[in-house]
């Protein structure tokens, strides 16, 4: 298994488990003394560690040697409209497991989503990097309103606003125009609310010069469908 800790990681550090840890990994994974465990913190790559029970439900972990340095998060940001919580947990893993480096809540005239739980959108992050083997946390970034999320972000980095009005066209052939694939750019990928972007927010997106409107395809996709083949694509054509 994975974990990611806080703890600073080197040969011979010793992390205390808490319950819950020390419990999922003696009796749920049925881990064996010598059996590594895998640990990151975001911060110095991973470490192999090893578990040392210290009861049925207590444990530590013995820090041994390290198994990957450190990489740096992809430069890629995801821009989404809050949905219900429920789903919101889904978004925030896959935007995760898609390669999302930094994601930003962004509040729209018809986001539906009742107040962020930013602890709990960060948890998710955190247990998706756990499964899905990245060294770096992506960066969950304060809610903001659409126009100051769109000013906030850097004049060379490519919007990509994943447009269901947009002219059902092809969609590698709209990126490439957008941005040569041989040149790494910095992407932003945004996504509206399931009620869409009002009129006027369509055209501020439209209106940033960097900024390219992608058709997924002549269906309505949820908007949590949509993040998850937006960044699928947009990866595939230009991601570094
Ligand atoms: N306007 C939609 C409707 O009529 O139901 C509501 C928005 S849709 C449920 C949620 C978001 O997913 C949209 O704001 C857009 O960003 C994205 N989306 C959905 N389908 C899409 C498509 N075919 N092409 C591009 N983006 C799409």
């Amino acid at each position: 298994p994975r974990l990611h800790v806080a703890h600073d990681l080197f040969a011979g550090a010793n992390l205390p488990l808490d319950r819950a840890q020390a419990n999922y990994l003696l009796n749920v994974l049925r881990r064996q003394p010598d059996d590594p465990v895998l640990l990151f913190n975001g911060r110095h790559g991973e470490w192999r560690a090893s578990l040392v029970p210290s009861g049925r439900k207590s444990a530590h972990l013995t820090v041994v040697d390290q198994a990957r340095t450190q990489t740096v998060a992809p430069d890629l940001h995801y821009l989404f409209a809050p949905l219900k919580s429920a789903r919101l947990d889904y978004l925030a893993q896959k935007a995760v497991e898609m390669g999302a480096g930094t994601i930003r809540p962004v509040l729209t005239r018809y986001t539906q989503g009742e107040r962020l739980n930013t602890d709990r959108l960060h948890a998710n992050m955190i247990e998706a990097a756990e499964q899905c083997g990245i060294l770096a946390v992506p960066t969950l970034m304060e809610a903001a309103r659409l126009p100051a999320a769109l000013a906030d972000l850097a004049p060379e980095r490519l919007l990509v606003f994943c447009d269901e009005d947009a002219p059902i066209a092809d969609p590698v052939a709209a990126l490439r125009a957008a941005a040569d694939p041989s040149v790494p750019v910095p992407l932003a990928v945004l996504i509206g609310p399931e009620g869409g972007f009002a009129p006027e927010e369509r055209a501020a997106i439209l209106a940033r010069p960097n900024a390219v409107a992608l058709s997924l395809g002549p269906r309505i996709l949820r908007a949590d469908t949509a993040m998850v083949a937006a960044l699928a694509l947009v990866q595939a054509v230009l991601g570094d």
